[in-house]
């Protein structure tokens, strides 16, 4: 097909070189045409439309209806005339459905758009059997079979990709749980928790109720307390609960930036063993020691995010409590 238009202003900078040439190797006089070939005339006449307007309205029913009928088209061309924006438009309005998937699957790998190549796997992902009744499901396993490939490896990976998501996110839950019981250590030995603290805190005198932490808190404070009257504690791999609390003291101490002033048992003694000693710790402790500390940060990171929007949610209701203080008086 061969259209002719004319440019001001294009928002296409492979139209403006074309025109840009056409320009120098035509005379003064003589009209400038750009044949855009391979689509219909109307989807042609949508994208120089919307190339004049520069922008796309979800609300207008004609430009609704205009993507629905020309989406693919439309796609095409701003991909070839290096409209990004519309590419974009197009990307995220073509509905993809079971019918029509691989054919937008092609169109998605040959216009190089990422967002509609995982929308197309998204869907076929939820609905492979019904893909595969399709003509052009037939189509490629007849002559494209590296797309089927494609496919099928993708739909693989991705159930391994959940996996390993899931397997991680439990981790990462076992490391929150280990954070937390080290900020309850710390807690019980500086401050005290309930009965449980260190011996320079009277904690008769201050009424202690459990802290935010009790359900944590309570099960270490249980640890802490049988340690001095076990009898086993001494036999090395005898007793679990033990076991448990000295792990927790010396991944304290791994931990631990107090070098000098730390109220947490054993703290320095750890320390002070591993210099003796001189041997770092094995692989799989320090690996331990990493993720802990990582998952300390997030969860730091996480509790300022917090705090800050508890401040700017105050500071938000201090304003409008003192423009409501502030219109009260000017009305008496
Ligand atoms: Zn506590
Ligand atoms: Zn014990
Ligand atoms: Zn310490």
């Amino acid at each position: 097909m061969l259209f002719l238009f004319f440019f001001q202003a294009l928002a296409s900078p492979v139209l403006e070189r074309m025109l840009e040439h056409a320009r120098r190797s035509c005379s003064s006089n003589s009209r400038r045409q750009i044949k855009v070939l391979g689509v219909p005339c109307d989807a042609v006449l949508s994208f120089v439309r919307l190339l004049y307007s520069s922008k796309w309205r979800s609300s207008d029913k004609d430009e609704v209806e205009e993507m629905e009928k020309h989406g693919m088209h439309l796609l095409a061309l701003s991909h070839t005339y290096r409209v990004q924006w519309l590419k974009l438009v197009c990307e995220t309005c073509l509905i993809v459905s079971t019918e029509n998937v691989i054919d937008t699957l092609k169109l998605a790998k040959w216009c190089d758009a990422r967002r509609l190549y995982i929308k197309c796997m998204v869907v076929l992902t939820q609905d492979l059997a019904g893909v595969q009744c399709t003509e052009s499901w037939r189509f490629i396993q007849a002559h494209d079979p590296q797309l089927e490939l494609e496919i099928l490896q993708f739909i693989q990976e991705k159930d391994l990709r959940m996996k390993r998501m899931r397997r991680r996110k439990e981790e990462q839950g076992v490391y929150m749980q280990l954070v937390e019981v080290l900020e309850c250590l710390d807690h019980i030995c500086t401050e005290g928790c309930t009965n449980v603290g260190p011996l320079d805190v009277d904690l008769a005198s201050k009424s202690r109720g459990p802290c935010g932490y009790f359900s944590t808190c309570e099960g270490l404070q249980q640890l802490i307390l049988h340690l001095p009257l076990c009898a086993k504690k001494l036999a090395p791999g005898k007793c679990t609960h033990c076991k448990r609390m000295w792990q927790i003291f010396r991944l304290h101490s791994s931990l631990c930036a107090r070098t000098e002033f730390c109220k947490v048992p054993l703290c320095k003694q750890f320390r002070m063993r591993k210099l003796e000693e001189g041997k770092g710790d094995d692989e799989m402790w320090r690996l331990l020691v990493k993720k802990v500390a990582f998952a300390r940060f997030m969860s730091c990171l996480e509790k300022t995010k917090r705090t800050e929007e508890v401040w700017r949610k105050a500071v938000k209701c201090g304003e409008s409590s003192c423009r409501s203080v502030n219109s009260s008086q000017r009305r008496k």
